[in-house]
């Protein structure tokens, strides 16, 4: 199988030459296309298999979608419908990996991306980061909790895509609660990817929770 057969733009095929990857990784070559038809989809797959661009390459590809063609290249310089998709993460490290991978193989559809994680990391700066109108936020839960509920002008209607990444370790880590309290300020129409290693109860929970007639794959 190559990208080029998975229904990929050629503006993503451009992004994913330059970083040299030659072929699709088996997650890739199974979700991409249920991932294009619009279907949400749960992962089973571990940090090494390429699930961050299965799920950030479908993104990536609707969000070109959604801008009018005669918009394309302002997309570039600006011209947006508010934020796009939002990607939950258990760590401030693998946060800052995936906005990575967005912003590499979303380089030509000129994507742009916030990192909003706890810890020492400054709330007014990720304030004004939101404020310019980010396409895809990358965030660890509590934070953008704490966002949501005190962030002016800051919220999550427009809303297309959300991604649970590592679901089983966002559980590990107690963070159940905070992912309920987000799903209330994201709209019910939308489309979810959630990606865990294991399958637990807890993570099955979670996703009849989340997810609508799913797509399962398992790598
Ligand atoms: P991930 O499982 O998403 O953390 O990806 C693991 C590593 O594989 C990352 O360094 C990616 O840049 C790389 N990668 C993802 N997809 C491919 C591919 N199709 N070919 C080669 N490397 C890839």
């Amino acid at each position: 199988t190559t990208f080029g057969s998975l229904g990929l733009n050629e503006h993503l095929l451009l992004s994913i030459d330059r970083l040299g990857y030659k072929s699709p990784t088996e997650i890739q070559v199974k979700c991409i296309p249920p991932a294009l038809e619009g279907r949400d989809i749960i992962g089973i797959a571990t940090t090494g298999s390429g699930k961050t661009a299965a799920f950030a390459l479908p993104i990536l590809q609707k969000l070109w979608d959604q801008i009018p063609t005669s918009q394309g290249p302002a997309i570039k310089g600006g011209g947006n419908g508010g934020l796009f998709a939002c990607v939950l993460a258990p760590t401030r490290e693998l946060a800052f990996q995936i906005s990575e991978s967005f912003e590499r193989l979303g380089k030509d559809i000129g994507v742009r991306c916030a990192v909003i994680v706890g810890g020492a990391e400054d709330t007014v700066t990720q304030a004004i980061s939101l404020a310019k109108k980010p396409h895809v936020i990358v965030a660890t839960p509590g934070r953008l909790r704490d966002h949501l509920q005190s962030t002016k002008g800051f919220n999550l209607k427009t809303l297309k895509f959300l991604v649970l990444d590592e679901a089983d370790r966002l559980l590990d880590l107690s963070l159940g609660p905070t992912i309920e309290q987000i799903l209330k300020f994201i709209p019910k129409e939308r489309t979810t990817y959630l990606f865990s290693a294991t399958m637990s109860t807890q993570v099955s929970k979670l996703q009849r929770g989340t997810l609508s007639n799913p797509m399962k794959i398992e790598v």
